[in-house]
């Protein structure tokens, strides 16, 4: 079977196999959740609840606000205890909904009803549901869905792919999805499809998990508008624009979308909620998150949004050793956090914990012009050049480097013998340009 790649990345050890074989488990709930109102690309939602409100699994708590917004819902039966600031995985000081959780009335809103006839949804009022139940990328991008299943006038899509590549090096949730749950997967890829209006779809699998190979093949077999394709096993297949170089030898251009090119991806989380949503009517309140690396018991768990780390982690059996770090996401393109006390959110696809001694402190050296990071850049940069130019404050050179087309996958950094924080310049860079271009300088 040929492989499908793309040029440079690279190949970090993978620790997959501490999370593998372990099958989906439902967390129970926990006593308390605080449900971001900002899980998402774009503006926060905006809360239409108030303290003291009784709520139910399901219940809008926060409208989207623009074009580019998601509505956000609670994900437990409970009272609100308080709208505040909170540290959020990935904004900073944000608001949140508190709800002390009603564990013995874990009822759906009954507002929520399934469709009648599914089969008969045209592809707008697909996305009106998709956008009513808060669907975002669920792979970490968080971009909402409805935005994306519609093209822009005068564009079309050709291809829709499934990513499930799962690239970064310690996650299993989409494999055990993958896995477990391909007839709801794919229910979410028929409504995706139809909703785009491509003509193809593709399943994307990366050769390191064999055993949902197995299990798509099979499935696909009678398919006639899905195919399997088998990726590579490389960092960062999974990124959007490097699948589907290696999918459709097509090369989305320099501060284009996807679109330009009439490829659509799509997650296999966000498939299952797709699916959800059209055939029970559930929004998207829970997600498949897998918790490894220095914790007792490494788990693929199902959890509601809003659920603390600090919860999590005890039902994982405790930390393995004094924790040193917590990641949201993956190893290579996660976010540190800086407490457990956080909830995950919608994107929330692994959580990645490294003890005291795993916590690597090095030295940051000069660039001796190796051109590893060149070798590497998925996306064709000189890494070591925008860097230089981020340093002494040069952000039209970056600009020019075309800085703004990092995907910000980690690479140059992980490969550089300097030990150069190369990733975190640029996208300070990138931050600078984006403050500049809103000042209209
Ligand atoms: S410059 Fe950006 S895209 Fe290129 S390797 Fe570094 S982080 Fe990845
Ligand atoms: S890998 Fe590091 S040392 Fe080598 S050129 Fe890039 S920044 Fe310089």
């Amino acid at each position: 079977m040929k492989w499908f790649t793309f040029p440079g990345g690279i190949h970090p050890p993978e620790k997959k196999e501490l999370s593998e074989k372990s099958s989906i488990e439902i967390m129970p709930l926990p006593d308390q959740v605080i449900i971001p109102l900002h899980q998402h690309m774009g503006a926060p939602a905006k809360p239409v609840v108030k303290k003291g409100d009784l709520v139910k699994r399901g219940t809008l708590l926060g409208e989207a606000q623009g074009f580019i917004s998601s509505n956000v819902h609670s994900s437990v039966a409970g009272k609100i205890k308080d709208i505040t600031y909170f540290d959020h995985s990935k904004f900073g000081r944000s608001m949140g909904v508190i709800v002390d959780v009603d564990k013995e009335n874990d009822d759906w809103d009954p507002q929520i009803k399934p469709v009648e006839n599914p089969d008969s949804l045209t592809p707008e009022q697909i996305i009106e549901m998709v956008k009513n139940a808060g669907i975002v990328g669920m792979g970490g991008a968080t971009f909402p869905t409805q935005v994306k299943l519609a093209p822009p006038p005068g564009k079309h899509y050709e291809y829709f792919i499934l990513n499930g590549a799962e690239c970064e090096p310690f996650l299993t949730a989409d494999q055990r999805l993958l896995i477990e749950q391909p007839e709801r997967i794919f229910k979410g890829c028929q409504l995706i499809l139809k909703a785009c209006k491509a003509q193809k779809g593709i399943v994307a699998i990366e050769s390191n998990k064999p055993e949902a190979i197995k299990i798509w093949t099979k499935f696909l077999e009678n398919q006639n508008n899905f195919q399997l394709k088998v990726l590579k096993t490389k960092y960062p297949q999974g990124a959007e624009k490097q699948l589907i170089y290696a999918l459709l030898n097509r090369e989305v251009p320099s501060g284009g979308l996807p679109v330009e090119v009439h490829a659509l991806v799509q997650n296999v989380g966000t498939a299952a909620a797709i699916h959800d949503v059209v055939y029970h009517g559930y929004p998207l309140v829970e997600r498949i998150t897998t918790v490894t690396g220095a914790v007792k018991q490494r788990k693929n768990l199902k959890l509601r949004i809003g659920t603390l780390v600090s919860d999590i982690i005890k039902y994982c059996g405790g930390y393995l050793g004094e924790p040193g770090k917590i990641i949201f996401g993956g190893p290579m393109m996660g976010d540190s956090q800086r407490t457990d006390y956080t909830p995950i959110s919608k994107g929330t696809s692994g959580i990645v914990v490294q003890n005291k001694q795993q916590v690597s402190r090095k030295q940051h050296l000069n660039c001796i012009r190796c051109g590893k990071c060149v070798t590497v850049c998925p996306m064709n940069l000189l890494p070591f050049e925008i860097a230089i130019r981020v340093e002494n404050d040069y952000i039209d050179h970056a600009q020019s480097l075309n800085a703004m087309d990092c995907i910000e996958c980690g690479s140059c950094s992980y490969v550089c013998p300097s030990n150069r924080e190369l990733v975190q310049l640029i996208r300070l860079g990138k931050n600078k340009i984006t403050a500049k271009r809103k000042r209209g300088a």
